[in-house]
């Protein structure tokens, strides 16, 4: 035997006994990583060292079509020492949770729109904020008329849950007074007498909902949020609006709702073909009241926005190779950067700059 042959036969037989040890340890091996993400995970605060500023986190890119790489529609924006996320969509909680953002720190959800796909994350990210902060008061839900009802509905669902939460872990860890939302409704101007209205104002914190038009959902907004000088604007669901773009005017990140017609016509032509008429008007139905990338990129570019973020990503962009087919002909349309938003970006925007910093939470 050569002596390469050798030196070959021994690493083998040094591998197979690594091997059949990790085996053999397997369970001993596992815990040691446990601990280790143990110690990684809990109490992490990925909110901790952020400086003075804007902060938009993507907890949710997706829309109601499955997406395994994209929650519902969920945005949350850090201002200052306050925190909102507007709209809840499926998993909103759960992504929040895997980025290390601190349900507890949340100070109001701020709804879009009463579509089913923006609140139905809302239970768990209620739950989580009670539980992981004793709350005493319920979470401020902000939103158009039908808020009161929404919230209405989950405090009701959630009810009993709330009651097994208070007696199994007590007053003081779950209080009563806090479980749950409480509305908070606001009034749009009457048709023709302006589209934006004042939310709310703190610390330096302005919060404008704007009238959007989302076809038969009415009403329905988008937000303007300003602090320290920078401004973010979430559109909610949309067709191309002229007044989103006015209120959206100057500010440094739009995240923009966007479906690409052209790609949900082959789904279209996908259902009809499976005899499936029924879903296939559906997708045909939904184009009249949503906005494509290029819609997105000219009401970027109308605001004169910094940085467009698209969102709410129709139908499911799984990988990165399909954003050129996705975006069409939006780069040509909008000069500035645009994102195809991805679950766990981090848009952070400190106070008195223009720079716009991109990372990863998750
Ligand atoms: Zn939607
Ligand atoms: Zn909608």
């Amino acid at each position: 035997m050569s002596r390469w042959a050798k030196i070959i036969l021994v690493l083998v037989l040094l591998l197979s006994g690594l091997v059949l040890l990790a085996r053999a340890f397997q369970a001993e091996l596992g815990m040691v990583l446990i601990e280790n993400l143990v110690g990684a995970r809990v109490g992490l605060d990925a909110t901790r060292d952020l400086p003075d500023g804007l902060h938009v986190v993507l907890c949710g890119t997706g829309s109601p079509l499955p997406d395994p790489e994209r929650a519902g529609p969920c945005t949350l924006v850090i201002a200052g020492k306050h925190m909102f996320l507007v709209d809840a969509g499926e998993w909103a909680a759960r992504n929040l949770a895997l980025m290390g953002i601190p349900h507890a720190r949340l100070d109001g959800v701020l709804l879009t729109h009463m579509h089913s796909d923006h609140i139905d994350g809302m239970g768990p990210v209620l739950l989580m904020r009670w539980t992981t902060g004793a709350a005493t008061s319920p979470l401020p839900v902000h939103g158009p008329a039908g808020v009161d009802k929404v919230v209405a509905g989950f405090n009701t669902a959630y009810a009993l849950d709330a009651g097994y939460r208070t007696a199994h872990h007590g007053p003081a860890i779950a209080p009563p007074s806090g479980a749950g939302a409480v509305a908070m409704a606001f009034a749009l101007p009457e048709a023709g007498q302006g589209n934006t209205t004042a939310v709310l104002e703190q610390d330096g914190v302005r919060i404008t909902a704007i009238r959007v038009d989302h076809g038969v959902v009415e009403p329905a907004v988008g937000y303007r949020i300003d602090y320290g000088g920078r401004a973010v604007v979430i559109s909610g669901d949309t067709a191309r609006s002229t007044s989103l773009a006015e209120g959206a005017r100057g500010c440094d990140l739009l995240v923009h709702e966007a479906l690409q017609p052209r790609i949900v016509k082959r789904l279209t032509e996908g259902f009809v073909a499976k005899g499936n008429t029924g879903v296939a008007q559906i997708t045909r139905d939904i184009l009249s009241y949503h906005s494509s990338p290029e819609d997105a990129a000219d009401v970027a570019t109308a605001a004169g926005a910094r940085h467009l973020v698209l969102s709410h990503i129709i139908p499911p962009m799984m990988r990165p190779i399909l954003y050129p087919a996705f975006l069409g002909e939006a780069p040509k349309r909008f000069s500035g950067p645009i994102t195809v938003g991805e679950d766990g970006m981090i848009f952070s925007l400190p106070t008195g700059g223009t720079e716009i910093r991109q990372r990863r939470l998750m």
